[in-house]
């Protein structure tokens, strides 16, 4: 267990002192089967805190559980403006909790302690918020048809939900799913990454607090292929959403197609970051950098592509190999750290892996490329010019702070070779002219496109991909249909 940082709140250490269990019907408890396993810290390779495994008899009680709070509960029940207050005290509770919280994500995932606090919980807090405001917004329309019959809709709640989390912001992807599937009447099993599980059973005792009835939501820490698997093939789930790596999006978009669930899949990306000749150079290779080093790359949007026009080219590369070389590497809990380590040894040799397959084909390393001290799964921030459009690095998500740099003549040239990929997650466009920006951002073939400016998400704005880079909408007001059937009901007058 950890004990070595004096300066962790007391909360905290007593939440990492003892066996945590799966949250089921509004308690903890122990997996059936008594499995657990232990999360590490990525900076120091401790075991930070045993966890209850979730098997699949396990995700079966929490299912029956969402299922009865949805069909039998209060929850069902509830106006929408009791709905909106529940979800409203959760983020109340967050906000007086965001040191706590704040200090689990940086142990968990090894992010620093200000983006943990400032992007990640606070981010979180704020979705809440927004969706509460939803909550009681819900319309359908009014449909005059003829004198004989009028038709209207409504917008009903899906049902049971899973939810299937990824690593790289635990508790804001978390947030991102909670948030509209709470606001629209769901009940939610939610499975965090196997690595990351600790913010969001933190946040177990908030929605207990906050007095969210029994089974509305329930969380249930464990591996994919056992736990993830259960939650996507359990028939009494009725729709799936997803973010991860887009090998596991097409094994859960084919497994829900059985049952023909509702899946929405926010997955991968190899997002271009394009510098044109008439940018603010400086605020450019600032948002190139921060675009594919913030969260250690580990970000399903990094602009992990940077194309420069070729007057600029030099100076671009030389500034991002500076600011690589003076990147501070450290543990998340220090005020110095600029950028953590990897989530694990896993990732880190899997980048590691890229790297040589970089130098291998011909690219030519001028920044990092190694793994960084001896403890902790650091890797040093790598930047690789000379690179080709089919080289391995400029095309596979490569989920880490690896960039490669590339020089281009023509706008046309560039739309060709930024589209030239299964991805179309994000993209960036830096320009002075407004012409060249927004013809760009319209022959782009992502879902966000960011005009001098990298890597902004904010809760009203939706997010997800085109292409392989995922399925329907999370964020904003879009986010709400993928929580909802609409019903179309005939009234003969
Ligand atoms: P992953 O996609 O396998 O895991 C993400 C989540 O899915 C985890 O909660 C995991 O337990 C769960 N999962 C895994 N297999 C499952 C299955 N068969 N059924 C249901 N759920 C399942 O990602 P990973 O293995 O942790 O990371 C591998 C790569 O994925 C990374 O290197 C990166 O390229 C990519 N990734 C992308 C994102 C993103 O935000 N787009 C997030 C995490 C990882």
């Amino acid at each position: 267990m950890i004990t070595s940082y004096a300066t962790l709140n007391e909360k905290v250490k007593d939440f990492l002192s003892k066996p945590i269990g799966l949250y089921i019907n509004g308690n903890f408890v122990p997996a059936k089967s008594g499995k657990t396993f232990e999360t590490l810290n990525p900076a120091t390779e401790e075991v930070l805190a045993t966890v209850s495994e979730a098997q699949a008899e396990d995700i079966d009680a929490a299912v029956e559980a969402a299922h009865r709070a949805f069909h039998e509960g209060p929850w069902s029940a509830l106006t929408t403006a009791e709905r909106s207050h529940l979800i409203y005290k959760l983020a109340d509770l967050l906000e007086e909790n965001r040191e706590e919280l704040a200090q689990l994500e940086t142990l968990d995932n090894g992010k620093p302690f200000k983006n943990a606090l400032e992007d990640d919980v606070d981010g979180t807090v704020n979705h809440f918020r927004y969706y509460a405001g939803w909550a009681t917004k819900l319309y359908g329309q009014t449909i005059p048809i003829s004198k004989q019959y009028l038709n209207y809709t409504v917008h009903e709640p899906v049902g049971v939900v899973g939810q299937i989390i990824p690593w790289n912001f635990p508790l804001a992807m978390a947030s991102w799913k909670l948030g509209a599937a709470l606001a629209t009447g769901c009940t939610v099993v939610i499975k965090p990454a196997e690595q990351t599980p600790l913010s969001l059973l933190y946040t177990a005792r908030l929605f207990k607090e906050a007095g969210f009835p029994d089974g509305v939501v329930n969380i249930v820490p464990g591996f994919g292929p056992e736990a993830g698997e259960a939650i996507v093939t359990h028939p009494k789930v009725n729709k799936v959403a997803f973010t991860g790596s887009t090998v596991t999006g097409k094994n859960i978009m084919k497994k829900a197609a059985d049952q023909i669930k509702h899946v929405t899949l926010e997955l991968g990306g190899k997002s271009p970051n394009i510098i044109f000749e008439d940018a603010n150079v400086e605020e450019a290779i600032e948002g190139a950098f921060q675009g594919i080093m913030y969260n250690h790359g580990q970000n399903c949007s990094a602009g992990s592509r940077v194309y420069v026009q070729r007057s600029l080219y030099d100076q671009v590369l030389n500034a991002l190999v500076e600011k690589a070389n003076e990147l501070v590497l450290g543990n998340g809990l220090d005020d110095k750290t600029e950028m953590g380590p990897l989530i694990s040894m896993k990732q880190l040799e899997r980048v590691l892996g890229y790297v040589q397959k970089g130098e291998e084909e011909g690219a030519k390393m001028v920044a990092g490329g190694k793994r960084a001290f001896d403890t902790g799964f650091f890797m040093q921030p790598t930047i690789f010019a000379d690179v080709t459009d089919d080289m391995t690095i400029a095309r596979e998500e490569i989920f880490g702070p690896v960039v490669v740099v590339m020089p281009f003549d023509t706008v046309e040239e560039v739309i060709r070779r930024a589209n030239d990929s299964h991805y179309g997650l994000a993209a960036g466009i830096w320009s002075e002219n407004i012409q060249t920006a927004h013809y760009v951002a319209s022959r782009l073939e992502a879902g966000t496109v960011w005009i001098n400016d990298y890597g902004l998400e904010m809760e009203g704005a939706p997010f997800g991909g085109y292409k392989q880079s995922g399925i329907g909408r999370e964020l904003g007001s879009y986010a709400l249909n993928e929580y909802t059937e609409v019903k179309s009901v005939w009234v003969k007058v």
